[in-house]
């Protein structure tokens, strides 16, 4: 049976924190280094719903996408909701370990497991690590599809494969157009649009793009047409914590750790319900609710 400091070597060896953004809370977050590991569960967020999970699981280990604390605190009362969580992993003597940005840009990393989700082939990183040699680390992935979509149907497989969440897919651009080369990020995506652009791709799949930028992004008419995807924040990173759960299985069996490692199923993206608006308006842009395309889980 590993102890957390081995366990928790194993992830750094997978995601080192020193490749994390400057401003991001990587590592450990609760955990005493000396306590032995049988059980670990992989979830995006280290929130109240999934300490419990990880209570009644048994598990001693948590390890998440997003950190608990982003910046500094001065408590961790129980009766914050983020000291709650503290409490409930400390009492039950569960560890917390998050790998963020540095699983964003890993090899394999976040938006490998999101474009394998969609079954798309990832030819390279859409943001390069310049100190990756190999050039196959870095954020987001451009992909090419297995044969030619439009993008009503490229959104309609999204809903499909990626786990069912209220906001399904939202849809900017022309859901007849076709698609062969998609750039995807899991996470919010909405500061990659220049690297998007340059990687001349027919669409780009990522999450939480807001009015503004979408909107200045479609009507650029200096650049072909591009269609966007929304998807559900949650949906698109959680398909890595399936990913890592499998790197993380492997390596158990390479040190005969015999680690149980599970993933959380638990939806945490904050929106719960979608109501579809009455039928688009005569003369309106795209003519369809492309949110509602087959498939879209509701
Ligand atoms: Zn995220």
């Amino acid at each position: 049976m590993p102890r957390l400091s081995e366990v928790i070597a194993a992830l750094e060896s997978l995601w080192p924190a020193e490749r994390a953004e400057s401003w991001d809370a990587v590592g450990t977050v609760v955990g005493d280094p000396g306590q032995e590991v049988t059980r670990v569960l992989f979830a995006v967020d280290p929130v109240q719903e999934i300490a419990d999970e990880a209570v009644q699981l048994g598990a001693d280990l948590l390890v998440t996408h997003h950190p608990l604390y982003l910046r500094g605190t001065t408590t961790v009362a129980a009766s914050t909701f983020k000291g709650r969580v503290v409490h409930t992993l400390i009492k039950n003597d569960i560890a917390l370990h998050v790998a963020h940005t540095n699983a964003d840009t890993a090899d394999p990393g976040v938006s490998d497991a999101l474009a394998g989700a969609l079954d798309l082939r990832v030819t390279g990183p859409l943001v390069p690590d310049a100190a990756d040699p190999e050039g196959r680390r870095g954020l987001g992935r451009v992909c090419e599809l297995d044969h030619p979509l439009t993008v009503r149907e490229f959104a309609a497989r999204a809903a499909e494969r990626l786990p069912a969440t209220a906001q399904g897919i939202r849809v900017a651009g022309d859901p007849e157009a076709v698609v062969r080369t998609v750039a995807v990020s899991g996470g919010s995506g909405d500061s990659l649009f220049d690297h998007v652009r340059a990687a001349g791709v027919d669409a780009f799949l990522t999450a939480d793009l807001r009015h503004h930028p979408a909107s200045e992004f479609m009507a650029d008419h200096a650049h072909r047409p591009l269609a966007l995807l929304d998807a559900a924040h949650w949906a698109t990173e959680w398909p890595w914590c399936e990913l890592a759960a499998a790197q993380l299985d492997q390596i158990s069996d390479r040190h005969g750790w015999d680690l149980r490692v599970h993933v959380s199923k638990t939806v945490t993206d904050p929106w719960t319900a979608h109501a579809a608006s009455a039928p688009v308006l005569p003369g309106s842009a795209s003519g369809a609710p492309s949110a509602d395309s087959p498939g879209a889980p509701n």
